[in-house]
């Protein structure tokens, strides 16, 4: 369980309002701008300052989102950076807020795009573990003009990967010119939603990690156009 202050001695308007939503409200819970100026009878606009949490990945619902709350009515739906914490106060330093992240790793299936490494997992055949992160991808569309999307990355794939444009057109013209059999595959995987480690890899992977000895004697009992 999570040591939050409590609201009432926290300093900064802002701050108090986050940490009253979580401590009175709760998430998912609505509450009244009549509530909410009772709780903060001192504070000027503290329904400004409760806007203001949505640029830190907040989700406040109005009856503009949501027809079923009333014109005074406000749902806590679901919280996002710790604003009452100094260094999360900011938005983090890649501009993407708490509620980008979430949502962006939730489509994904909280798995690398590249990869399909799930965080916490070793790298086949090595000792790294796996952590997911977001990056902007530029993505040139057959329209030729360019779409930053959010996905998420695990730090291998990452590295390299970070100014990279990825050119739909250009990228369909390589899978044309695949081989029918290595279209085959992708498209499974593009099914799978994941890449599926074939047998052929899975072997590749322990023969690297042979002696040079028992290596030369593989070789040697691989013969061309078995
Ligand atoms: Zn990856």
């Amino acid at each position: 369980m999570e040591e939050l202050p409590s609201y009432k001695d926290t300093k900064g308007s802002m701050s108090k309002a986050a940490l009253w939503l979580i401590e009175v409200v709760g998430e998912g819970n609505t509450f009244t701008k009549a509530r909410l100026a009772e709780a903060f009878p001192n504070v000027a606009q503290i329904d400004r300052r409760v806007r203001e949490l949505r640029k830190y990945g907040w989700r406040i619902e109005t009856n503009r989102e949501d027809p079923s709350l009333g014109s005074h009515e406000q749902r806590f739906v679901s919280r996002g950076d710790a604003v009452w914490e100094p260094g999360k106060r900011r938005r983090s330093s890649d501009g993407i807020n708490a509620a980008q992240r979430r949502d962006t790793l939730v489509r994904d299936g909280n798995r690398c795009r590249s990869c399909g490494a799930t965080p916490g997992q070793t790298y086949e055949g090595t000792y790294e573990i796996a952590q997911l992160d977001m990056a902007r991808r530029v993505v040139r569309l057959p329209n030729g003009s360019d779409e930053v999307q959010l996905v998420t990355e695990c730090n291998r794939c990452r590295v390299g990967g970070r100014d990279l444009v990825t050119d739909l057109p250009h990228l369909r013209d390589r899978i044309e010119r695949l081989s029918p059999i290595e279209r085959d595959v992708l498209r499974k995987w593009i099914q799978a939603g994941e890449r599926d480690f074939g047998l052929v890899e899975k072997v590749w992977a322990e023969y690297q990690t042979l002696t040079p000895d028992s290596r030369d004697e593989i070789r040697d009992g691989l013969t061309e156009g078995d």
